[in-house]
């Protein structure tokens, strides 16, 4: 069989171009209910996590070693809480989402945001896709084994 070499391909040089502004590469994160939560400069899935809690680690200040990430965060302030740690507690100021109170992550410093070296956030808190929930949201939770070997391979 002679290999056949498609005549209608043409080169995607000149249209849908990347921009190389920094813009285009911005994130943008709901909550579950579907309320703009976070914009940021990296996807979230890339960034360090806390080993304590699998907390996704958003550096919030500059430092002499590294930069603070680009973001914005839509969330409100609720209630400190303490918590108890090994070797220690732990005071977490928490922020929620605006529409559904749902928390979103949390400060080690009171409000406002980004008081801190770091904002945290709750792993599965958020969804890239508005209206969706993430795939690591029961990530931690007793898995239901009937229905979880559905699809866990990913091409
Ligand atoms: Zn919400």
């Amino acid at each position: 069989m002679p290999k056949v070499v498609s005549r209608s391909a043409v080169s995607s040089s000149t249209d849908a171009r990347p921009t190389a502004s920094s813009a285009a590469a911005l994130r943008v994160y709901y909550c579950i209910c579907g309320e703009f939560i976070l914009v940021i400069d990296k996807t979230i899935a890339s960034l360090p996590r806390r080993q304590t809690d699998g907390a996704i680690i958003i550096r919030a200040q500059d430092t002499d070693e590294a930069k603070a990430h680009v973001f914005k965060l839509n969330a409100v302030a609720s209630e400190p809480i303490l918590l108890e740690r090994p070797g220690g507690h732990e005071r977490q100021f928490r922020f929620s989402c605006p529409r559904c109170t749902l928390p979103i992550g949390y400060q080690s410093t009171p409000p406002p945001l980004k008081s801190g070296p770091f904002v945290y956030l709750f792993s599965g808190a958020l969804s890239q896709v508005q209206g969706q929930v993430p795939g690591d949201a029961f990530d931690g939770e007793e898995a239901n084994t009937e229905e979880d070997n559905e699809s866990t391979t990913r091409v």
